[in-house]
């Protein structure tokens, strides 16, 4: 039964850098069509698990798995061609690039045949459809963020908020099914931090699934329908909400502090 294949599944994930363990024996699954939170304190291995699940980092052992394929050590292009993308804690958009370039640069690998297309007799107009195709999306995003306003601004002058906006947009630009993000709300004002949530939910209720690291642990609760706790590299808690606000583990590792 494909319902019962996670979208996303990781096996005793382990990462060291030069002696420190950063990523300890991890694993764990998140549900299709669900929000997963990831939380745990400064150093817990968050980003670096999100660097090995997208492809940024190899694992030193274990696997990654989308929809039951293994695509541990792939190219983040490769994992993005398969459904899955990720935000940053920092926001890499371009600043010398308006808000519409910085879109249009986005889907470079995405998922489709236009590469191919391009090297085929008649390439040219099916590229000029690509392009426009493009171009139809990058407004819709846009739109859908409440930044189709900026589209000719340079993205150097957008606010941390609007940054983060942005950087959503462009995570959305290859049509993913999981999105992975990393802090989005560090740095945004509390109504544009609503608003972002409301977003997120409504993306949800398409169909997409998310994963979401985040240091303010109401927002996790109030928002996922299930958190993983990662402390010290290791997995030490994964359960609905109320299940880890109770956890003694967790309250003595994490909450209590
Ligand atoms: P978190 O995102 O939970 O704050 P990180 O994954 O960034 O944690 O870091 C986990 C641990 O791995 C920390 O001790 C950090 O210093 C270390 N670390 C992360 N990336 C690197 C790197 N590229 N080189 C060396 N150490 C790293
Ligand atoms: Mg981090």
């Amino acid at each position: 039964d494909a319902g019962e294949t996670p979208p996303l599944r990781v096996r005793n994930l382990r990462k060291t850098f030069s002696g420190i363990t950063a990523v300890d024996d991890t694993s764990f699954e998140i549900e299709e069509g669900k929000i997963t939170g990831l939380i745990g304190p400064n150093g817990a291995g968050k980003s670096t698990t999100f660097n090995l699940i997208t492809g940024f980092l190899t694992p030193d052992s274990g696997t990654v798995e989308l929809y039951g394929e293994d695509v541990t050590g792939m190219r983040p292009y490769k994992i993005a061609d398969r459904g899955m993308v990720r935000t940053f804690q920092i926001a890499r958009e371009l600043s010398e690039m308006t808000v519409l370039e910085n879109m249009m640069l986005a889907p470079k690998h995405q998922r489709g045949e236009a590469l191919w297309r391009s090297v085929l007799p008649g390439a040219r107009s099916q590229v000029e459809r690509d392009e426009a195709e493009v171009l139809e999306r990058a407004w819709e995003m846009l739109e859908f963020f409440d930044i189709d306003h900026l589209a000719e601004e340079y993205a150097g002058n957008l606010s941390g908020g609007q940054r983060k906006l942005l950087e959503m947009a462009r995570a959305l630009m290859t049509d993913p099914d999981i999105l992975l993000l990393d802090e989005p709300f560090a740095g945004v004002n509390p109504s544009l931090e609503e608003k972002l949530i409301e977003h997120i939910h409504e993306l949800r209720e398409q169909g997409y699934t998310f994963l979401l690291v985040e240091h303010d642990i109401d927002l996790i609760m109030n928002n996922c329908s299930r958190v993983l706790v990662l402390h010290q590299g290791r997995l030490l808690a994964d359960g609905p909400p109320a299940a880890i606000k109770s956890d003694e583990r967790v309250i003595e590792a994490y909450l209590g502090g």
